[in-house]
């Protein structure tokens, strides 16, 4: 007769455990077994666990980030599955959800299967797969999106290529509810003057809301409309306005940089501070803050979105948009939000774990017995300079440079293996 060995037990002692979903706030012990996690309580005895001693840090679910380029298949020299999600684990994500303006693009459950055998290979954490709204990414036809779910899709988006048609975006909100996903809306019109430069998302957005309604007043059905990136105050206002109506499930991510710098930094920075959409004006920093405090900005992503160096060198013309975000998020909220007291820790938190995992129905984001124990442990002492040079991921492009972070990720487990700890990588990938 054999019998299994049983996994190692870990037991993380003595930390603040924080987990917003199920109202907890206190000095405990968790213990892990089987990679779930066995139990949260004061003074567990587990005499044969690998131990982690939590005392003066927070330990709380793992971090999830919904908006990131992991750039496979296609742009490998940009990112990789395998580089991207060591990135993650760097920043203290258990998590992330790739989009879809790959190349080629994830339009099809043959690229979204071949896709999801390289997460299976590759990945460091947790990987879920967006698809995309339209074939080819074109913005013309809408893709079949009940077999993009069956392939694994957890949402679909036009991230990068924003629909410009209303009667499109109409469609496919209403196939998003029969299908039961969520869309993912990049809000940019095109056809609004340039200047503004908030008319392009906040018109889109008061649009898209109009659309979302309209499909709920002629089929009962409540479409999922998230809106990615939220920058600007009069997008914000929109949004606001569009959540009191019943009917249509609302929801919005902004990411750090919109809370933390302004178009100015644009000028001193060139390509590291260029992305889409692009910073925005002072009084949209502020109000960005107000939108995360009042609940209209529902989750903190970050838009990881990397670049060769080479091709960020190009110039601030020829440079691609986008900047890195996994690797400095968690200290850019602790610095920008919680130090600041825009946000207190456990509404930061819940925008990282319960929130996101909501909005896109995943089965994480909290700390319950017997689920898989995937856990961030945060020094919130810690005082660290962003040095891009050591990031694990392939793009080195961020206007953080340099700048000194208050608060970091101590370690990443996922379900229940240490993946990072004290800085260290120390999975199997
Ligand atoms: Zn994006």
């Amino acid at each position: 007769m054999t019998v299994d060995q049983p996994r190692k037990s870990l037991l993380v002692s003595g930390g603040r455990v924080m987990d917003p979903a199920g109202g907890v706030d206190a000095v405990l012990d968790v213990l892990v077994t089987d990679g779930k996690v066995a139990a949260v309580g004061e003074g567990i005895r587990a005499d044969d666990a690998e131990r982690i001693d939590a005392s003066g840090k927070f330990v709380c679910p793992g971090l999830i980030d919904i908006h990131v380029h992991l750039r496979e298949p296609g742009g490998e020299h940009k990112e990789t599955i395998r580089t991207g999600t060591r990135a993650a684990l760097a920043g203290g994500f258990t998590t992330v959800c790739c989009m879809p303006n790959t190349e080629p693009p994830l339009d099809r459950p043959e690229v979204i299967q071949d896709l999801q055998r390289r997460i299976a290979n590759d990945a460091a954490c947790r990987v879920y797969v967006i698809g995309a709204a339209t074939i080819g990414n074109e913005g013309k036809l809408l893709t079949e999106f009940t077999a993009l779910k069956r392939a694994g899709c957890v949402a679909v988006s036009d991230d990068a290529f924003p629909i410009q048609s209303g009667a499109l975006m109409e469609r496919a909100l209403a196939q998003c509810a029969e299908a039961d996903l969520p869309f993912i809306a990049h809000c940019e019109l095109k056809d609004v003057p340039l200047e503004p430069a908030w008319r392009a998302e906040a018109d889109s957005i008061e649009r898209w809301c109009q659309a979302a309604r309209s499909v709920f007043e002629t089929t009962g059905l409540r479409p999922r409309l998230h809106i990615a990136h939220l920058s600007t105050e009069p997008g914000q206002d929109r949004l606001r306005q569009a959540k009191k109506v019943p009917g249509p499930r609302l929801t919005a991510e902004t990411a750090p940089h919109y809370w933390v710098v302004t178009k100015e930094a644009l000028e001193q920075l060139g390509a590291d501070a260029k992305m889409n959409p692009p910073l925005r004006e002072a009084d949209d920093v502020e109000a960005t803050k107000r939108a995360l405090a009042d609940g209209t900005i529902d989750v903190i992503a970050t838009d990881h979105a990397p670049h060769a160096p080479e091709e960020k060198a190009a110039g601030v013309n020829a440079a691609p948009f986008g900047i890195v975000g996994l690797e400095t998020a968690l200290g850019l909220v602790m610095t920008g939000l919680v130090e600041t007291e825009v946000l207190d820790i456990t509404q930061a938190l819940a925008k990282m774990t319960v929130r996101p995992a909501e909005v896109l129905g995943l089965a994480h984001g909290r700390l319950n017995v017997s689920e898989p124990a995937d856990i961030t442990i945060i020094d919130p002492q810690t005082r660290w300079r962003a040095d891009p040079a050591r990031f694990a991921s392939k793009g080195r492009s961020t206007p953080f440079a340099g700048w000194e972070l208050h608060g970091a990720p101590f370690a990443t487990i996922v379900g229940g293996e240490v993946q990072m700890i004290e800085g260290r990588l120390c999975g199997r990938t």
